[in-house]
């Protein structure tokens, strides 16, 4: 099919926060094919986006250029050797779809990263994870076009600089790549990660013994229904801030003065729950108007109809400078914001 464009296109089914937001110009790409002429198009905007789920940004204002959305499809296995397969999806197909794909073709790996909203493509953005596995795990390689000009070129796990909740794909020059498909190497002799105690609670409770990669799958997306609001119900875009990762020395000052605050090691480093000093400071549950914070979790902003992104942003604000104060530390959004 060939590209499609929309002038003055709305963005509001567009995100999951469902922020009512327009771009001056819309292009849909869904054949890996087009993806050339499509970033040549790009090049000419005055601003670009690549968008795929839009489940983790956040509009704050009329995007004035071109948004190119990223629906190519295409899920195939490319090898099946040395006691792993090699799957390739393209950019466009869900995330949560490739999961099930690599399930039904009996191969393991991804079960703990089901039902994460959005797009494959957007996966080794900020290397989701979730239930103790983290997508890096089975990354095997991508292939990118570059928005500032001709070039195509393929990454190594190696080159992509994976760390938590980031990779270079998210800063610097780094976003200048469009990932146009990517690669994961999933193990025969898978076993299942049961390291999230949350995890292991499900199957038990479900009585199950041995667990397959469709048990755990579906014990993840159990949890994951109970326990975080559905963006087609409630606004949202997943956590709103990172976990915050300080110097050792500081987070013993900061644990002997607030000893309940989760933590855990990090390389040299100590990663703090910015949940809990979120809900320490007030948050949870509050709303200012249409933005708010979820009522179980401190790390979720909501939009409860009509929230600007502008709104929902200076919530975040207020949140930072709240914990900032008490706590000492700065908290990073998670989202990309615009
Ligand atoms: C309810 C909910 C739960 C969530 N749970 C988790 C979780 O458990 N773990 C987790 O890690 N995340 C989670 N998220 C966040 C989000 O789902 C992931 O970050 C996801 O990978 C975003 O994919 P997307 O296609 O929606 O990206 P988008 O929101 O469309 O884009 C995000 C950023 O990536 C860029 N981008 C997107 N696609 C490409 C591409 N192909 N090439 C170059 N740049 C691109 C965009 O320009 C933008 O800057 C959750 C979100 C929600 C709403």
């Amino acid at each position: 099919m060939p590209l499609t464009f929309t002038e003055n296109a709305s963005l509001r089914q567009l995100n999951t926060f469902g922020v009512d937001q327009r771009a001056a110009r819309l292009v849909e790409v869904t054949d890996p094919g087009d993806l050339p002429e499509a970033v040549a198009m790009l090049a000419a905007a005055p601003e670009r986006l690549v968008l795929g789920g839009g489940s983790n940004l956040l509009f704050t204002r009329d995007f004035a250029g071109t948004v190119l959305l990223l629906r190519t499809r295409g899920l195939r296995v490319i090898e099946r050797s040395g006691g792993t397969s090699l799957v390739e999806a393209e950019a466009g197909e869900s995330w949560d779809g490739l999961v099930r794909w690599t399930i039904a073709q009996g191969l393991g790996g991804l079960e703990n990263l089901s039902l994460i909203p959005g797009s494959v493509g957007a996966s080794p953005i900020q290397n989701i994870g979730a239930y103790g596995v983290e997508m890096r795990e089975c990354f095997a390689g991508l292939d990118a076009l570059d928005l500032d000009g001709t070039q195509q070129r393929s990454f190594t796990p190696g080159e992509c600089a994976f760390g938590y909740r980031d990779s270079c794909f998210k800063k610097g020059d780094g976003r200048r790549w469009l990932i146009a498909r990517v690669r994961f190497r999933l193990p025969d002799d898978w076993a299942p990660k049961l390291d999230y105690g949350d995890l292991r609670e499900e199957l038990e409770r479900q009585g199950i013994g041995s667990a397959t990669p469709a048990d755990v799958a579906s014990a993840v997306r159990a949890i994951r229904r109970r326990k975080l609001p559905d963006p087609a119900v409630l606004g949202n875009a997943g956590s709103f801030f990172k976990n915050p990762v300080i110097g050792r020395e500081q987070a013993q000052e900061l644990l002997a003065r607030h000893p309940g605050l989760p933590s855990w090691p990090a390389g040299q480093a100590t990663k703090l729950s910015a949940a809990w000093m979120i809900d320490r400071c007030g948050w949870k549950g509050r709303r200012e108007g249409d933005a708010g914070v979820h009522s179980s979790h401190a790390l979720v902003l909501v939009n409860h109809g009509n929230a600007t992104g502008a709104q929902l942003l200076a919530l975040a604000g207020r949140i930072r400078e709240s914990v900032a104060e008490r706590f000492g530390v700065m908290i990073e959004p998670e989202p990309t914001i615009i």
